[in-house]
């Protein structure tokens, strides 16, 4: 159990991925079940506590501890991945607005957390939610249609968001445990990739919660939502993408060095043509993670540039994720093709980023009116 006190969180970090998750993460993507030993892995190392506060049991890592372990978990296993950099977004909002007991089980993994924002409605325009919270005497029902929840039948803790109760405003940000009665899980899952996600619909029916489950004022919730789950979601998202490139790039240069053409006796990395390719993976890789890495000091920093990098690292890193993986499977070969490589698996691990809300489109038009000096919304 690694806990604020130790030195580095890397070798626990490091063992766990190099062992359990790379073990896992086939069969995951097979099956498509939960990566439910892996979780437990990271959960008994204290690592799902890396965003929480020590005070809380948490590791403090802050943004930066939690980039490391996103990044390098997905370079072994997308769905795992993403599993943890959503909890590390819902815990981002528990640390601000949920009462001690919660964040503690959120620290330490006990009480595993997502964000429950998309909806069938609105789509991908989680900023505007259209289920609805109304007032019964001292609580408040939620009914709402959510189109997609990671971990949508293993957290126990959803962050939901409805249209405000009595007030003016986009949204109001609600706590509800998943055992709440009128949750439905339509599950299961079936992607294309982040297989092991358990990225279902959830339907929200007279679902009955305590008026202070409110997180945050209402009407707050599109405050929230911009400035303290955005931040997180969009770095952890990119270090996502950064660990599926540095898997990629990884399992190529191993291909390429080890594998002979037997009429020439030359390695595929002894081909001019496959090197270039190598290059490019490298370098495109390194502006993504470079990119990154300068997000996470902006916002640490609170430089004037943070909200534009903060849009920036997901747009790069999820396009260029697409590009690394699909140069990938070029330089592999047909060997890519077939499973045993695990490149065509980063490769469809890839193609979510460009689709998880903000979008990839979405973001382009946030950065082309703030460049412009035109307002978002
Ligand atoms: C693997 C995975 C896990 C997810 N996990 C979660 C989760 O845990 N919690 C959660 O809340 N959501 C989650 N989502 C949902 C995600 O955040 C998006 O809301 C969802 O993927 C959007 O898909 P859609 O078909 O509804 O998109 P649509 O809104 O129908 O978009 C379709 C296309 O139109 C484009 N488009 C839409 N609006 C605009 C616009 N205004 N300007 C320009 N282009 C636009 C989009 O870029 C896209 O190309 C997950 C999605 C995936 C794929």
């Amino acid at each position: 159990m690694v806990t604020s006190t130790t030195p580095s969180f890397e070798s626990a970090l490091e063992e766990i991925c190099s062992t359990t998750i790379m073990e896992a993460a086939a069969g995951v993507d097979r099956s498509g079940a939960f990566p439910a030993r892996s979780i437990e892995a990271l959960k008994s190392a204290g690592l799902l506590g890396a965003l929480s506060s020590a005070e809380q049991g948490g590791l403090g890592l802050g943004l930066a501890g939690a980039t490391r372990i996103v990044r390098r978990i997905a370079e072994e296993c997308g769905s795992t991945a993403m599993v943890t950099a959503m909890h590390y977004s819902a815990v981002a909002v528990l640390e601000t607005y949920a009462p001690a007991d919660i964040r503690r089980e959120a620290a330490s993994g006990t009480r595993l957390a997502t964000l429950a924002f998309s909806e069938a409605g609105t789509r991908s325009h989680f900023w505007a939610p259209a289920g609805t919270a109304q007032a019964n005497g001292d609580a408040v029902v939620l009914n709402a249609h959510k189109s997609w929840i990671t971990s949508a039948s293993e957290a126990s803790l959803y962050i939901w968001s409805s249209k405000p109760l009595g007030t003016e405003g986009l949204s109001t940000l609600w706590l509800v445990p998943r055992s709440t009665p009128g949750i439905q899980v339509k599950g299961p899952f079936e992607g294309m990739g982040f297989r092991g996600n358990d990225s279902s619909p959830v339907v929200g029916e007279n679902v009955t919660v305590p008026r202070n489950a409110m997180l945050g004022a209402d009407g707050q919730g599109f405050d929230i939502m911009m400035g303290t789950v955005l931040p997180v979601f969009q770095i952890l998202n990119a270090a996502c993408s950064v660990g599926l490139m540095t898997g990629g790039l990884r399992r190529a240069i191993a291909h390429v060095g080890q594998t002979r053409h037997s009429d020439t006796g030359a390695s595929l990395a002894d081909l001019p043509t496959i090197r270039n390719y190598v290059a490019r993976m490298q370098v495109k890789t390194d502006m993504a993670a470079a990119l990154l890495v300068d997000t996470v000091a902006a916002v640490e920093a609170k430089r004037p540039d943070t909200m534009l990098r903060v849009l920036e690292c997901k747009a790069a890193a999820g396009e260029t994720v697409n590009e690394v993986l699909d140069l990938a499977m070029r330089v592999c070969g047909g060997a890519a093709f077939r499973k045993d490589l695990g490149i065509e698996r980063l490769f469809r691990d890839a193609r979510a980023a460009g689709v998880m809300a903000p979008t990839t489109d979405v973001i382009y038009d946030f950065i082309g009116k703030a460049v412009c000096g035109q307002p978002l919304f």
